[in-house]
């Protein structure tokens, strides 16, 4: 083994100043703490040295990772081959026979070994040596294979990192601030809340499931940051603002003095909130506005209705998916949905059927992801595809039924025959259920997200077949302003105050008062006073929002009345942009209620 000189000891780094970076406040609370950097931004993959005794275990990682890249591009072969024929399979065998091709492997062993440089690194420096090559070829067939290198590249990085990203969070100390590029939606509910106090991210948007996530466990997050990671590394001490969507690094003494007042003036502030919880909530005159919760967990149901929530308005049963490691059983979603009907009760439980794919879940799982997910077969769209796992959600939430009341939600239904299967497929499961001597609630509603264009714009159509409505603004916006949720990049062009989404919301509640359609409205947007403010005066009387916003939200309830409500409402309705809205709806907000925003560290 080559003899390696003793390492000079690194100087101490010169303090570094401060730094403001301003992100998107997705989760509210602020919190100092140190910083845990998870990088593992696959492309970008820093040179690294190790220590000699490390080289050992950094071959074996590549070893390992080469082994488990060719078992899983053998799987995608197969797919590809059966379902796409020989000749487009072939690109796959290309991919299997570089990584059995000992002329690359042997250069990524002796960068390891000469250089004493990471696995990760050694292996990008090689293959991204190759893809520069292939580039420069004056021969149009190499030219082609570059991509194949690059995805070769990030196959590898990810079988050598998913581990140790997994570990890093394992040694994560009492106190930690997580600042990753991007974090998943089951990564952030697996944080473990004793030692992480919250996280930053650079990509993400307002109202990506992560965010949401965040929001339901109350781990203050902000995300959209950017830049962050190349300002920070391990150990800083960092402010976290998920009020306002700022993260500080390294704080100096006024800004940490700053801090602990605000922090404090906050914990006071709950504390008072918590004073409304068994209060009603009604508008100053008098009208009933229901808040119910959204809940990813059936655990979440006691927080909820500790926070003076009156029941669940949107339970996101998709998370069954995304929090385990194998697919649950008829028996795991059955559990799940009677422990939400014991702990409601009795009040109101709304189940959404699962909301897989886009950002959640299906496209880790499949081999050929699809290349606009967001677009593709999501929601109902994969269950109606996937009937077999649908109609297993629906024997258990029936069969839950016979337990306690419950409503079933499809998600992102965009045409009426959409809606038509899927009520078809609850009756055909009520029917074996019958077979089989189950009970379940024959009466049991059957409902709707509005959260596409398409269907508020045909709201008249749906209301007559759906018995309830739950407008999502989440993605109504993001399909009405064609702006990506978790893309950090539009996140200024993405806003419930567009006025074409004010039109659809105030369409889809008047076709629903039309047909006795009982409507609520569940996107993230109901948990904003301001806009709530607005949905109130549009008619909407059903708000389901993260148990952490009932508080706030009910305190705006009881102070303000509908005639105020509608009024903006009218006003909103004549205005021509977002800003105007915006502007509109903050200014009303702040003068009607000022009560509601003193303290409450909205500014
Ligand atoms: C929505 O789209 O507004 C919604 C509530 O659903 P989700 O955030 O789960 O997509
Ligand atoms: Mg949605």
């Amino acid at each position: 083994m080559t003899k390696r000189p003793t390492p000079t000891p690194t100087p101490p780094r010169p303090p570094k100043p401060q730094k403001y970076v301003k992100g998107l406040p997705v989760s509210g609370g602020i919190v100092v703490g140190r910083v845990l950097v998870i990088d593992d931004e696959l492309r970008r993959v820093v040179p690294r040295k190790i220590a000699a005794a490390e080289v050992k275990g950094e071959l074996a990682r590549f070893e390992s990772s080469v082994k488990a890249s060719i078992a899983e591009i053998s799987r995608v072969y197969e797919q590809a081959e059966s379902e796409m024929g020989k000749e487009a399979a072939k690109i796959f065998a290309f991919h299997i026979g570089m990584l059995k091709d000992p002329s690359l492997t042997s250069q990524v062993r002796a960068m390891i070994e000469q250089e004493t440089v990471t696995a990760e690194y050694a292996a990008t420096h090689v293959l991204d040596k190759l893809a520069a090559q292939f580039r420069s070829s004056k021969n149009p067939v190499f030219a082609t294979k570059v991509n194949d290198i690059e995805d070769l590249t990030t196959r590898l990085l990810s079988q050598m990192m998913g581990g140790s990203r997994a570990s890093r969070l394992e040694q994560a100390d009492a106190g930690t601030i997580i600042v990753a590029r991007d974090l998943t939606p089951s990564q952030t509910a697996s944080f473990d809340r004793s030692r992480i106090l919250g996280f930053a991210t650079d990509l993400g948007g307002m109202t990506s499931h992560t965010a949401i996530i965040a929001k339901a466990l109350e781990i203050p997050a902000v995300v959209g940051c950017q830049t962050l990671l190349r300002d920070v590394d391990d150990g800083d001490q960092v402010v976290l603002d998920g009020d306002h969507g700022v993260v500080i690094v390294n704080p100096d003494a006024a800004t940490l003095e700053h801090y602990a007042r605000a922090i404090e003036q906050r914990r006071l502030y709950q504390v008072s909130l918590t004073e409304l919880r068994d209060l009603p909530s009604v508008t100053s005159d008098g009208a009933e506005v229901t808040l119910l919760g959204n809940i990813e967990l059936p655990e979440e149901v006691a927080r909820v209705l500790n926070s003076g929530g009156t029941g669940v308005g949107l339970y996101r049963t998709e998370y069954l998916y995304l929090t385990g490691n194998t697919e649950p059983t008829e028996g795991d979603h059955y559990r799940a949905y009677r422990k939400c009907v014991e702990l409601c009760n009795g009040r109101e439980l709304v189940i959404r059927t699962m909301d897989l794919g886009a950002d959640k879940y299906t496209q880790a799982q499949e081999e050929i992801p699809e290349r606009n997910p967001f677009l593709g077969c999501r929601s109902i769209r994969y269950c109606l595809k996937n009937q077999p796992m649908f109609k297993k959600q629906l024997r258990a939430i029936l069969r839950a039924s016979a337990e306690g009341s419950i409503k079933v939600m499809f998600p992102l239904v965009s045409t009426i025959a959409e809606l038509r299967q899927a009520k078809f497929l609850v009756n055909d499961t009520m029917e074996e259920l019958e077979e089989e001597g189950l009970p379940f609630d024959r009466s049991i509603k059957l409902g709707m997200m509005v959260e596409v264009p398409s269907a508020a714009i045909q709201a008249e159509t749906f209301a007559r077949e759906a018995d309830f409505f739950s407008i999502g603004t989440n993605d109504l916006v993001q399909y009405t302003l064609a702006v990506d949720r978790i893309n950090e990049r539009v996140a200024s062009l993405y806003t419930p105050a567009h006025p074409a989404v004010i039109r659809l919301i105030r369409d889809v509640t008047r076709a629903a008062r039309r047909h006795n359609t009982p409507i609520s409205c569940c996107g993230e947007a109901a948990g904003d006073l301001e806009f709530a403010m607005l949905l109130i005066g549009l008619g909407v009387r059903t708000l389901s929002v993260s148990a952490s916003m009932i508080p706030p939200l009910k305190r705006f309830v009881r102070s303000v009345t509908v005639e105020q409500c509608e009024k903006v409402a009218r006003q909103a309705l004549t205005l021509d942009s977002d800003v105007q809205v915006t502007a509109l709806l903050r200014d009303r907000a702040r003068r009607i209620v000022p009560e509601a925003f003193e303290g409450s560290g909205v500014e």
